[in-house]
């Protein structure tokens, strides 16, 4: 039996909601240390408890969101005397009223520089913005940067009471503390939630098993801690929020000594390059597999030949031949058209397996191969 190109695709369509997004892993892998770590030290020698001195925090913050493409940005102003919430907005192209949040506070206490607490969270955020500038997304994305969590939840309390009566926010993650590592060997991060979170949980553990396989997750739903940062001004109104915060080997004589002092600078307070890096790539995933991010005008451009799984010729007239490691497990291979659609998912092939591409239209496809914990994105050339 010979199936038609038509028929092929209808029947491959089923096998849609085991794809994976293949946006999304070099989105991931673009979030970088470097770019985390200068926003830290930016604002770290900012004034950002009266925001009265310059260069002026919210407007540092405005001024990066707004050089990233955000659709719209502006300060959220809630209480006199009091510097401004900074919020930007992407909206979705396919289901613009689905609002996804990421945030932190950008403020920090009088006697403390802040680089941990929490400009490492603030610069999270911030990457983002920055990661995704490229792309289009289907539902719609808002970074938040809260004020006045050190006085009381004040900023995102305001925002989130304002907000829920308005649009409907369908998760939220909080970044408060990321870049300290105790002995710079705790590779962890709690993963602090609710049940009517859980959802956004199992998103979460999915994103960091498949694209962030070096950070380890520590689950917390009773610690004293849980309560302690602006995610619980969304928990108030049942809205699916999870908290991030470095580990530290679940604190104790662990945690950041460095808090709340002067010296919660970069190289003390936020020693931990690695750590700030993959939690953010973790929050980002977990976001990324609910607003589904894509492009029409760019394919991932990460070498497939540089990765253990590839696959030859490329370009290629009429097949492809995968190519993988010795005792490999068996991979998944998803094919996409620079449209996003799926054109080809099979599973359990092993090395030497060929894939028939002779009737697809000439052009440019995004190759995905998932083994395992292993995934990798390039693209294939037809001719
Ligand atoms: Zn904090």
């Amino acid at each position: 039996m010979r199936l038609t190109f038509i028929s092929i695709i209808l029947f491959f369509s089923f096998f849609t909601a085991f794809s994976q997004n293949p946006w999304i892993q070099p989105i991931v892998q673009s979030v970088k240390a470097d770019t985390i770590f200068t926003t830290i030290a930016d604002l770290q020698a900012m004034d950002r408890v009266t925001a009265s001195n310059s260069p002026v925090p919210h407007d540092y913050l405005k001024q990066k969101l707004e050089a990233y493409g955000m659709d719209t940005v502006f300060y959220h102003y809630y209480k006199p005397n009091t510097p401004p919430n900074v919020v930007g907005i992407r909206y979705g192209t396919q289901n613009p009223a689905e609002y996804w949040l990421m945030g932190g506070h950008y403020d920090a206490v009088l006697a403390g520089a802040g680089a941990d607490d929490n400009a490492s969270g603030t610069a999270a955020v911030l990457e983002m913005g920055r990661v995704l500038q490229d792309y289009e997304i289907k539902k719609s994305l808002i970074l938040v940067l809260f004020s006045g969590e050190e006085t009381g939840l004040w900023g995102s309390q305001a925002f989130a009471d304002s907000a829920v009566n308005v649009i409907n926010m369908a998760g939220m993650i909080n970044l408060d503390m990321i870049a300290y590592s105790h002995n710079l060997e705790d590779s962890s991060v709690s993963a602090c939630w609710k049940y009517f979170a859980g959802d956004l949980m199992q998103d979460f553990l999915t994103g960091v098993s498949l694209y962030v396989p070096g950070l380890k997750v520590d689950q917390d739903s009773t610690s004293g801690i849980i309560n302690a940062s602006d995610h619980a001004s969304f928990w108030n109104h049942m809205i699916p929020a999870l908290f991030l915060i470095e580990n530290s080997d679940r604190w104790g004589g662990s945690f950041n000594p460095w808090y709340h002092q002067l010296s919660d600078t970069t190289g003390k307070g936020a020693n931990s390059p690695w750590l700030a890096e993959n939690i953010t790539r973790a929050a980002i995933t977990a976001l990324l597999i609910n607003i589904e991010p894509f492009s029409t005008i760019s394919v991932p451009d990460e070498d497939l030949t540089a990765s253990s799984m590839t696959f030859f010729p490329n370009p290629a007239t009429t097949h492809i031949t995968l190519q993988l490691p010795f005792n490999s497990e068996p991979v998944n291979i998803t094919l996409f058209d620079r449209q996003g659609r799926m054109v080809i998912n099979e599973n359990d092939l092993r090395h030497g397996a060929q894939l028939d591409i002779s009737f697809f239209p000439k052009g440019v496809y995004v190759v995905q191969l998932v083994s395992g914990k292993q995934a990798a994105t390039g693209k294939l050339v037809k001719l």
